[in-house]
């Protein structure tokens, strides 16, 4: 019987689980098929406080698993697969075991929804990249494509406009998906340009690892593909949380982001929720495992509460 079990090993679950073993309650932590997170798939962070002259994304993340370590949590290679979350107390499956926990903490993350390319995976952290506020400022003075028609493509399209020289804004259709106010504020600047009814059908390699071109192709004219260089693409066609063994035993939103109850607290007594899992606005690093910490707390004080009753 465990006293914390957390679920997924980005900034979140890694904070959750330094605070609630330096509680004295031992947590357990599984990992997850993607160890150390969405920050795994980057290569420098530099918006992370502490380390004035930034960080590898995967150095980060190790560093927040040997301070977890070193405080005593135990940390499981595998994914949690199933979680009965109606009994007490909470029940999770991994790997053909069972196990039972007084409180978990999601911290499963989102994952970025990518458009499928081969190109696209290897190129990842190498030009490629789905976060303009971690990545943008890599670019100044450079060429950069985003794509994507919703709010995000348009809001990292603005954002990324700071640096780059000029922004390609690459949409499938004739029409955006993003919010008015976004699509006016986009239109009028005149460092994006629009490109309507285009697909994205290759990330071209520069020859040294690194994006150097796009293919693309416009669907509405019936023209051949052609190349455009850009230094950088940012893929933003939305994001998935991972939340999928919780669907039907706690409230998730239309998307199935965790819906909470006032801190981390969720809808299932004893279950909390930290990091991107909950949150489709911040989905940044720090903001992760700032809510990280706020989870451990909670789980702390409702361990307290139990031993009360
Ligand atoms: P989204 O609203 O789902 O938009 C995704 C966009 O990506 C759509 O334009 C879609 O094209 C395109 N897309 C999807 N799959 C694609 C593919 N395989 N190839 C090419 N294009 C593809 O996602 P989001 O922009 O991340 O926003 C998610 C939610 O967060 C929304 O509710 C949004 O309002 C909210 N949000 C709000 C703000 C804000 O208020 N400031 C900022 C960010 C996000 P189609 O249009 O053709 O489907």
């Amino acid at each position: 019987m465990r006293n914390v079990t957390i679920v997924g090993s980005g900034p979140a679950g890694l904070t959750a689980a330094i605070y609630a073993a330096r509680a004295n309650l031992q947590p357990l932590l599984f990992e997850g098929h993607e160890p150390g997170g969405q920050l795994t798939l980057t290569s420098t962070v530099e918006n992370f406080p502490g380390f004035p002259d930034g960080i590898l994304g995967p150095e980060l993340m190790e560093s927040m698993k040997l301070q977890a370590l070193r405080f005593g949590t135990e940390i499981i290679q595998a994914s949690v697969e199933r979680a009965d979350l109606s009994q007490r107390p909470l029940r999770l499956w991994s790997e053909d075991r069972e196990y039972a926990t007084r409180t978990l903490i999601i911290a499963t993350g989102a994952s970025a929804n990518l458009l499928g390319l081969e190109s696209e995976k290897r190129l990842l952290g190498h030009g490629v990249s789905t976060c303009a506020t971690c990545d943008g400022f890599f670019f100044r003075g450079q060429e950069v494509a985003v794509v994507g028609g919703g709010d995000s493509a348009l809001e990292e399209g603005i954002f990324l406009t700071r640096y780059a020289r000029r922004v390609h804004l690459i949409h499938r259709r004739d029409k955006l998906r993003a919010s008015k106010i976004l699509q006016e504020r986009a239109l009028r600047n005149d460092k994006i340009q629009f490109h309507w009814n285009t697909i994205l059908e290759e990330i071209l390699d520069n020859g040294q690892g690194k994006v150097g071109g796009l293919r693309l192709r416009n669907t509405g004219n019936g023209s051949p593909p052609y190349d455009m260089p850009v230094d950088g693409i940012f893929v933003a066609i939305g994001h998935q949380p991972n939340t999928r063994i919780f669907q039907g035993q706690l409230e998730l939103d239309e998307v199935g982001y965790v819906l909470t109850r006032g801190g981390s607290l969720t809808s299932v007594e004893g279950v909390f929720v930290a990091g991107d899992a909950h949150d489709s606005r911040y989905r940044q690093a720090i903001t992760a495992a700032g809510s990280g910490c706020r989870a451990a707390i909670d789980a702390e004080k409702y361990l307290e509460t139990l031993h009360e009753r």
